[in-house]
């Protein structure tokens, strides 16, 4: 990267149902162009004219079903076309759980006596190790389905690599139109709840707590929008298939009543899923192909693009963002940390008694020049006491902390006062270079 002249804009004809797969660099802009036929970027069509940019970084494949001329324009680490993608198989799915959806809604409509069930359109729960496409995937689910009209709604129980806000949150949002090449997940509205670190073992009751209220209130919502109980849901999740992440998984799927797995690139976990759920009706577990063109993305990747995302956050996609810096007093913020409090020492306890930890047990923390760098999380709580079971608000990023002064310096991306006075506290961090 860097000092590399840019190739001249290129053509590139792709015959029907293949794909190029481009890696973007992190710091030189690609941009395409459609200049015949039709193509989709995960699921979301080319616009028919104009340069489309590309973000930096971005692993993405240009997909076309019957054929298509492009123009590439700028830099890339690798580019190549595949005939050889699972899309048909993708799209196959898409059309069963567009079947499922239509059912929902007929139901419905009907009105009359009706059981939950048939009114409920697919829940999709798609697990599988990492790198083997499950944010991609989503993606081309939701965008498909939302090309047909329906307002399905987005679950990211991914806290590592999540894809709708910054690492270590659970969150859900209505995808009401295919998902913006550019810009992603559209924000305005994303039900996010605070874990606050990037892997669940950390604290997996906590993890667990949050699914079941994040659940709670989509339930709530779907309760009063037949539209989008009948757009159903399409979960993503972590990669980490083993031990205790497949616990994990199978709490998901109860947790969400989820009725389609869709198991990718593993023929162990399938077979796995598929006895677990035996017993229960109504779940169907399917085994799908994962793509060769799916990237892989080693440990240090991740932590990086954790660190992009949380920057994201706070300056844009497009380094467009002007962050705010403000100053509070440590008397004007509660910071609390969820669960992770350390169990009573077995001396402070009474003789006899075994000391029991309650791992979701709200601790209060003092603010310390340890909080430098790190994020903080506003919630939308009214007491602490209703901190674990609130959603939050948005994000702070700590940059100093004056201890003589009792004063703490942040950026948030908006102007003003905070929302609210209880904060939550993290070990996502991030340095500005
Ligand atoms: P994790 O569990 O680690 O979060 P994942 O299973 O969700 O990973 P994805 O995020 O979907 O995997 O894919 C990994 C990377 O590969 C992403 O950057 C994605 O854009 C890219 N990718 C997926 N499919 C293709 C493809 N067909 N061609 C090129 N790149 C692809």
């Amino acid at each position: 990267a860097g000092g590399a002249a840019a190739p001249p804009p290129r053509q590139c004809v792709l015959d029907p149902r293949s794909e190029l797969r481009v890696e973007v660099p992190p710091d030189a802009p690609l941009r395409v162009r459609l200049v015949a036929g039709t193509a989709e970027i995960f699921g979301t069509e080319l616009p028919p004219e104009g340069w489309v940019p590309i973000p930096p970084r971005s692993k993405i494949a240009i997909f076309t079903w019957h054929g298509a001329t492009l123009e590439l324009d700028g830099v890339t680490e690798s580019e190549y076309p595949s005939e050889e993608t699972p899309m048909v198989i993708y799209v196959n799915t898409h059309a069963i759980l567009d079947a499922r959806r239509a059912r929902a809604r007929a139901a419905a409509a009907q009105g009359g006596d009706l059981e939950a069930s048939q009114v409920q359109g697919p829940r999709v729960i798609v697990v599988g190790p990492t790198d083997s496409g499950k944010s991609t995937l989503c993606k081309m689910l939701l965008s498909w389905a939302a090309k047909l009209g329906w307002k399905p709604t987005y679950v990211d129980l991914d806290i590592g690599q999540g894809s709708i806000t910054i690492p270590g949150c659970i969150s859900a949002t209505p995808i009401e139109k295919p998902i913006d090449i550019v810009d992603g997940i559209p924000l305005e509205m994303p039900l996010v709840y605070f874990y606050g670190h990037p892997t669940p073992s950390i604290n997996a009751d906590v993890y667990k707590v949050l699914m079941k209220e994040l659940a709670k209130t989509l339930e709530r919502q779907f309760s009063g929008n037949a539209e989008s109980r009948a757009a159903g849901m399409v979960i993503n999740t972590m990669g980490w298939v083993e031990g205790l992440g497949y616990e994990l998984l199978l709490n998901a799927i109860e947790t969400f009543k989820a009725n389609v797995v869709l198991v990718l690139g593993q023929e162990k976990l399938w077979k796995m899923l598929k006895d677990a759920v035996q017993s229960k009706p109504n779940i169907d577990v399917v085994k799908l192909q994962k793509s060769e063109g799916v990237v892989l993305r080693n440990s240090k990747y991740r932590q990086k693009t954790r660190s992009f995302r949380i920057k994201e956050y706070f300056y844009g996609i497009a380094n467009d963002l002007a962050p705010h810096s403000n100053i509070v007093n440590f008397s004007d913020v509660s910071v609390y940390r969820i669960g992770g409090g350390h169990q009573a020492p077995r001396s402070a306890l009474p003789i006899g008694a075994e000391p029991v930890a309650d791992p979701t047990r709200l601790v209060a923390v003092n603010i310390s020049t340890d909080m430098i760098h790190t994020v903080l999380a506003i919630s939308y709580a009214k007491e602490p006491d209703e901190i674990i079971s609130s959603n939050v608000a948005g994000f702070i990023h700590v940059t100093d902390v004056d201890i003589q002064r009792k004063k703490l310096t942040y950026i948030a991306p908006c102007p003003g006062d905070l929302p609210s006075r209880l904060l939550i506290a993290s070990s996502l961090t991030w340095y500005e270079a």
